[in-house]
């Protein structure tokens, strides 16, 4: 091209990518004036420049998650222990005895690296792991009852945001779902009268997302287990989020562990590796060796399975489990689900000046007591106290909603994008999972109140 300032363009991000910007900015600029004008050789320069600089960010970047949901689904839910992220980034760096047996020189199972601690922390005889714990349900629904009927109750037919629904997976697992019970009440003989010749197992369903309040009644797995033995048939438990401690030793409401499940009688428990667990996005089956060496066995585990660098943080992240006393601390989602209200309230008070000077006249931002959540499908009722910065754009009553989404759109405009909530015509910074005040504060100069939109 011959034009110094493109010549450092294309020696940071290559010829091709700039050719191809500079042909559209061309398009643009030729549109934009009329036939004759001419063109101006810097206009050119630094229109392409900044096309360059758009196409070549990468597309996935960290953001500030301040919603006051900590397991965000759409900010990428549980953030990693370091140990986690030094064991994922060591095996995506080079080869790996990822599927080799080191001692006898000869093929491994992946599954190795992880299947001796979630047996230990589950009780269960064998595990398995694949991609999520959508893939785990549908794998063990395919597996243990492809052409079969799978009786599950009416209050457990649960829709997951971003499309998980149980009739759904059933479906294309090839199992027929059989509903039994009503929406509120389900007893053991609607379980009783379900089972036939043609069912392949019973399921029971975390009702992660929601909760059935008032008359109601659900089956244990403690007497549903008992049924699905004298019928011969297994008692799968998907657990959803899953824990693989005791929450209310951290101070948070209790949820049946994994543990506790399968020694109430489940057969088998499927549950997330990036909900409650804290580690990557993984599926993890856990329960009856028989039934597991069946799962391994289905091709569709194969189209599953997870990667290297997903087991190796997943093992990172069970082995801290090891050491229960110290999780809480070492655990980035437990520390953040323990993080005490005082504790928020001071980064609340640290964070308050500079975030009105850099409002100034805009807006008044107040610290306000608030309460977050879990997030994820886990303790779907359960509020955690907490608290937030609340920024409320100056001005008349007109335009006020107008002036909240500018105001929202300005922090998500920054280098790291900072994700609030509106509520009660505020913006609302839950600080609950603020994890680096300065790089936040630093950032602050660069808020643009006037556009209020990424370019
Ligand atoms: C979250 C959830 C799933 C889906 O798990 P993913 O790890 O998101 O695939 C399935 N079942 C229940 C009960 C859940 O809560």
């Amino acid at each position: 091209m011959g034009e110094p300032a493109l010549d450092a363009v294309i020696a940071r991000h290559g010829r091709d990518l700039v050719v191809a910007e500079a042909r559209a900015a061309l398009a643009e600029i030729r549109q934009a004036l009329g036939s004759d004008d001419p063109l101006a050789m810097d206009d050119i320069v630094t229109t392409v420049a900044a096309r360059v600089d758009r196409a070549a960010r990468p597309p996935l970047v960290r953001v500030f998650n301040l919603t006051g949901t900590v397991l965000h689904t759409n900010l990428g839910r549980a953030p990693l222990p370091e140990e986690a992220i030094a064991a994922a980034a060591a095996a995506a760096r080079g080869a790996a005895n990822l599927e080799y047996d080191l001692s006898g020189g000869k093929r491994g199972d992946r599954d190795r690296h992880v299947e001796a601690w979630l047996c230990r922390l589950t009780g269960a005889e064998a595990a398995t792991v694949v991609n999520n714990n959508a893939a785990a349900v549908l794998l063990v629904l395919n597996s243990l009852a492809l052409r079969k009927q799978v009786p599950v109750s009416r209050g457990e037919l649960i829709e997951i945001g971003g499309s998980f629904r149980l009739p759904d997976i059933m479906a294309r697992a090839g199992c027929k779902l059989v509903e039994v019970g009503t929406t509120n009440r389900t007893h053991l003989a609607d379980y009783g009268d379900a089972i036939g010749p043609r069912t392949g197992l019973v399921m029971k369903v975390h009702t992660s997302n929601y909760a059935i309040e008032g008359f109601t009644a659900e089956v244990g797995e403690d007497r549903l287990a008992v049924l699905a033995r004298e019928r011969g048939l297994p008692l799968v438990v998907d657990l959803g989020s899953g824990t693989l401690v005791d929450l209310a030793a951290h101070g948070l409401p209790h949820e049946a562990t994994a543990a506790e499940t399968l020694a109430r009688g489940a057969d088998l428990v499927t549950f997330s590796g990036d909900k409650m667990l804290g580690g990557p996005q993984a599926g993890i089956i856990a329960g009856r060796a028989d039934l597991i060496a069946r799962i391994k066995r289905n091709p569709m585990k194969r189209a599953l399975r997870p990667d290297k660098m997903t087991l190796a943080a997943l093992a990172a992240v069970l082995r801290l489990y090891g050491d229960p006393d110290r999780l809480a601390e070492r655990l980035p989602t437990l520390r953040l689900l323990t993080r005490p209200q005082a504790d928020i309230r001071a980064v609340a008070e640290r964070l308050r000046p500079a975030l009105a000077k850099a409002l100034a006249e805009g807006a008044e931002v107040a610290i306000i007591d608030c309460q977050s959540q879990i997030g994820s499908g886990a303790l779907p009722v359960a509020r955690l106290a907490s608290a937030a910065l609340a920024i409320r754009p100056t001005g008349g009553r007109r335009g006020a909603g107008r002036a909240l989404e500018r105001l929202a759109a300005a922090f998500r405009g920054l280098p790291v994008p900072v994700i609030g909530r509106i509520a009660d015509g505020r913006l609302c910074l839950d600080l609950r999972c603020m994890d680096d005040e300065a790089a936040f504060v630093a950032q602050l100069a660069k808020l643009n109140l006037g556009a209020g939109t990424r370019v």
